[in-house]
């Protein structure tokens, strides 16, 4: 029998965005197990985390079929935690996951195919003692692959019942538009993008991706919203030994805080004025706009993700702010 016993209260301070123009709402802050899920994780951490986000409303975890390491890890850990505490909670809660990037040996593991991308969920299924998930993405642009077979495997995959909706991530807003007319035309139910989106990373904005979502009434769903830590208090001063850097520097390096440390500082600065964190400065700056359905955060330990939905307290800015926040990092 799980110790775990959700708080009655958990609903009352999130806040929930619908997902585009689908009946679907999500979380503003919805949490991630890129990183921190692995098998050279601490397993009670992992519980822990789980417990304090669903506690606080944050019904949506999102995850990868490569997510670990090893590859697996993460599906296979949470599909523990489910088990153990969490499945009285199924119809509460929101679980994704993806396929897209390199995950077996051989043709198949990797791309867009229908083949991997069928096989793939499968896996993730019975990694996750799942039977179906929420949300299942394409996880990435795979040109090689005929836009309409990636398209005609995700709609077979939710008319299947494996999965309920279908997503797309990193994808441009002309390949977005494109995919989009085939799904409408199979009346697939795909309502929504994921996609980095920060202070420092704009690129959403400048391929097509925001605006196209938009327009089609997608939604959007940030993942990085704190440059992997480098917009919160970890960096400022040095770089402490439990950080990401330096647990595992696969993807966020030494080399980034030397180049943005200058600007980190200075939006802290703006922050305080605003008496937030540069977190909740980070995330409210996302919030703040009617395109994002949620920002998707990762953590490392539970108190990291308390203090992340306090970014909810306040997501407006005076017109002074975001120019400053602007003029410090747009480039061009
Ligand atoms: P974030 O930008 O939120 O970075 C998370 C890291 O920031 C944490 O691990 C922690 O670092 C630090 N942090 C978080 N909150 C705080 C806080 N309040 N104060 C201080 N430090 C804090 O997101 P991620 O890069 O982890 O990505 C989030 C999720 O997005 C992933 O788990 C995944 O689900 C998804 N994603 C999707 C991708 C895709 O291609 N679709 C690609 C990448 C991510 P530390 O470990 O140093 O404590």
């Amino acid at each position: 029998m799980s110790k775990y016993i959700a708080n009655e209260n958990r609903y009352e301070k999130m806040k929930y965005n619908k997902v585009g123009n689908s009946g679907l709402k999500l979380p503003a802050v919805s949490l991630g197990f890129w990183h921190n899920f692995g098998d050279n994780d601490k397993y009670s951490t992992m519980e822990e985390m789980c417990f304090t986000a669903f506690d606080n409303g944050i019904t949506h975890f999102d995850l990868a079929n490569n997510y670990g390491p090893a590859g697996g890890s993460a599906e296979k850990n949470f599909g523990r935690i489910f088990k153990e505490h969490f499945k009285p909670y199924r119809d509460e809660m929101i679980i994704s996951t993806k396929a897209g990037y390199l995950m077996w040996a051989g043709p198949y593991g990797d791309g867009g195919s229908r083949k991997y991308l069928t096989a793939s969920l499968n896996q993730s299924l019975e990694r996750m003692g799942l039977d179906y998930v929420d949300i299942f993405y394409h996880h990435r642009m795979t040109p090689e692959t005929p836009l309409e077979e990636t398209m005609c495997a995700l709609d077979q995959i939710v008319k299947s019942g494996k999965a309920l909706y279908a997503g797309l991530s990193n994808y441009d807003g002309p390949t977005l538009e494109k995919a989009t007319a085939i799904l409408s035309e199979l009346k697939t139910p795909f309502i929504i993008n994921q996609n980095r989106y920060n202070i420092l990373d704009r690129t959403i904005e400048n391929n097509g991706l925001k605006a196209t979502s938009t327009k089609l009434e997608k939604g959007i769903i940030c993942f990085s919203p704190l440059a992997q830590g480098l917009l919160t208090d970890r960096y400022l001063n040095n770089i402490p030994e439990d950080s990401r850097i330096k647990k595992d520097g696969r993807f966020l390096k030494e080399k980034n805080v030397t180049e943005n440390r200058e600007v980190l500082l200075k939006l802290n600065d703006i922050a305080a004025a605003r008496n937030q964190t540069l977190a909740e400065m980070a995330l409210a700056w996302i919030l703040k706009d009617s395109d994002i359905t949620s920002v998707l955060v990762g953590a490392s330990r539970p108190s990291q993700i308390l203090a992340n939905i306090k970014a909810l307290e306040n997501t407006t800015f005076t017109k002074a702010e975001l120019d400053a926040i602007d003029k410090l990092t747009v480039r061009g």
